[in-house]
């Protein structure tokens, strides 16, 4: 069906870094500490890996943390995991601030060259300046002057300090509205979570990651295109700083439909209890798809697949998801589960008397997989969906049984109450039209809960000027009961199952004596949405 699609798996992104050397590439991942990795930074961290290792070279892990309002060390933490989890392993970790004092010293050799100035326009006038290509009144303060601000009010976090920011003198009229003198350091009292109330100014990342990038020997620096007007800007600061050269080698940012991105977006739904916390399955985040089912193979199959391209898609889930099937599909035990509500049961005129079990293979194409016991018994349950349809004298196929002739079907308006069939095991299953799923209605079978979830914004592409809180579903999270075999009491937390002729199953709860098992549905990328 998808014949023309590339296929996905091991693919390599046969592109050359310009200037590459063999041995010589460092690249750097630079998540900034103020929320949980989500899919997005999954393509960032995994394209600079892939970089890393196919030059031979290093990856560095550094934390961008130069603005103490929105970082902590949860996040922190979270990330090193999430890496870990997604098999991205740095040659080493290093911080943005293990910089501030290098970058302060760089900051005074801009202001004594004159190429810096302290600025306390006020926030609305400046934006304003730099919109219509106006110059600041501050912009002519002398060298002392600048000096003083800098290294005596901003450095303590004074009154005056506060009012000031650093800008650097580039050109106030460039087309290019980065660089009419953009900030470079401003105010901030909030403690740091590494370098606690050391400092009260912070620079901002245009003037950060340029010096870092080059201090560390950073070789390629990998950004997302929508900083392109940004890399001339980067390059200058190289050039008056004297720092020595680093590639920008761009790539194309990635976007889901329906999906919210960033992180100050995500930490809202947190924050209006939306979402459970950053590892919610409805989260675009690394620990959410991996609630919701995603294994790291296919997501890792995903970002390969979709190589360093440098459009800016926003992408359907059903593309992940269904490469994630093909990952899970040959290996996931498959069980049985049917539709608690109304389940139809069936009495067996000739079944076993006393319930018997059987071993057979968890999977029936993949013997690797192991066997797995089921109950055969006279009284069992199956979906009112399938009894239905179902006529008496009609011969139907109990899957991983036999064949079954209906004899009486009892039934209230249009709902089927209760069914009465005989085994008729020498029936030729290839014969019958309908082989349904069914569970032995004995002390063993187990309930529980399945869980979808639908999308948390009802619009594909917000865009500009568009509010996602405009747009937010008013109902995400569905819940139906089911009736399973008793396999499903041993499953353990995160184990992944298909119920045959339902779908993809990962155990969120796992089975407790009177209280069921949790599980989500895995999106098979076929499901459109049903709600
Ligand atoms: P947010 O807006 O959510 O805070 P960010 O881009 O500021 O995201 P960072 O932690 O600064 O997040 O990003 C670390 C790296 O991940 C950067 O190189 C960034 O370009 C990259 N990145 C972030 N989001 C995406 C995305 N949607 N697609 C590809 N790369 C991304
Ligand atoms: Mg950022
Ligand atoms: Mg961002």
């Amino acid at each position: 069906k998808n014949g023309g699609k590339k296929e996905a798996h091991k693919a390599s992104f046969e592109i050359d870094l310009p200037g590459a050397e063999i041995g010589k590439v460092v690249t750097r991942f630079p998540p900034e500490p103020s929320g949980y990795l989500h899919i997005g930074h999954a393509k960032a961290a995994i394209l600079n890996e892939y970089f890393a290792h196919a030059y031979k070279g290093k990856l560095i892990i550094r934390f961008d943390d130069t603005n103490p309002t929105k970082e902590k060390v949860e996040f922190q933490d979270s990330i090193i995991e999430d890496l870990a989890l997604l098999g991205v392993k740095g040659d080493k970790v290093t911080y943005s601030s293990d910089y501030f004092n290098e970058m302060y010293d760089l900051a005074i050799k801009l202001i004594k060259d004159g190429k810096a100035y302290c600025d306390d326009t006020p926030l609305e006038k400046m934006r304003e300046e730099r919109m219509v290509g106006d110059k600041s009144a501050r912009r002519d303060r002398t060298v002392e002057e600048n000096l003083k601000v800098f290294t005596e009010d901003m450095k303590n976090g004074t009154e005056e300090g506060l009012k000031n920011c650093l800008r650097a003198k580039i050109d106030y009229t460039a087309l290019n509205k980065a660089l009419r003198d953009p900030v470079i350091y401003r105010c901030n009292l909030t403690p740091h979570h590494r370098t606690g109330s050391e400092w009260k100014m912070y620079p901002t990342y245009d003037f950060c990651v340029p010096i870092v990038d080059s201090i560390e020997g950073v070789t390629h620096s990998l950004r997302t295109n929508e900083y392109r007007d940004r890399n001339p800007q980067y390059e200058w600061f190289l050039k008056e700083l004297n720092l020595r050269h680093v590639n920008i080698w761009d790539f194309g940012r990635i976007n889901f439909v329906r999906t919210l991105l960033s992180k100050r977006k995500l930490q809202w739904f947190v924050d209006k209890n939306y979402v459970g916390n950053w590892d919610d399955p409805r989260f675009p985040t690394i620990r959410g798809v991996r609630r919701r089912g995603m294994t790291i193979e296919g997501l890792r199959n995903f970002i390969m697949a979709q190589g360093p391209s440098k459009n800016i898609i926003n992408l359907d889930w059903s593309v992940i998801w269904a490469l994630n099937k093909k990952v899970i599909d040959p290996v996931a035990p498959r069980f049985v589960a049917v539709d608690a509500n109304n389940a139809v049961p069936v009495k067996l005129l000739n079944g076993p008397k006393e319930p018997t079990t059987e071993q057979k293979p968890k999977h029936k194409k993949n013997a690797d997989v192991g066997t797995k016991p089921v109950i055969f018994a006279d009284q069992v349950l199956i979906d009112q969906a399938d009894a239905e349809g179902l006529t008496e004298n009609e011969e139907i196929t109990f899957m991983d049984w036999g064949n079954v002739i209906i004899t009486k079907v009892v039934k209230e308006g249009e709902i089927v109450k209760s069914i009465e069939a005989n085994l008729h095991l020498e029936g030729d299953f290839r014969k019958t039209t309908k082989k349904i799923t069914w569970v032995a209605d004995t002390k063993d079978k187990v309930t529980v809960e399945l869980v979808d979830f639908d999308h948390l914004i009802t619009k594909d592409k917000l865009e500009e000027g568009d509010n996602f809180e405009d747009f937010i579903t008013p109902q995400t999270e569905f819940h139906t009961q089911a009736i399973a075999d008793l396999n499903v009491r041993d499953l353990k937390a995160g184990e992944v199952i298909q119920f045959e002729r339902k779908g993809y199953y990962v155990v969120d709860q796992p089975f407790q004596e009177g209280k069921g098992a949790v599980l989500f549905t895995i999106p098979d990328g076929k499901a459109v949405a049903k709600y």
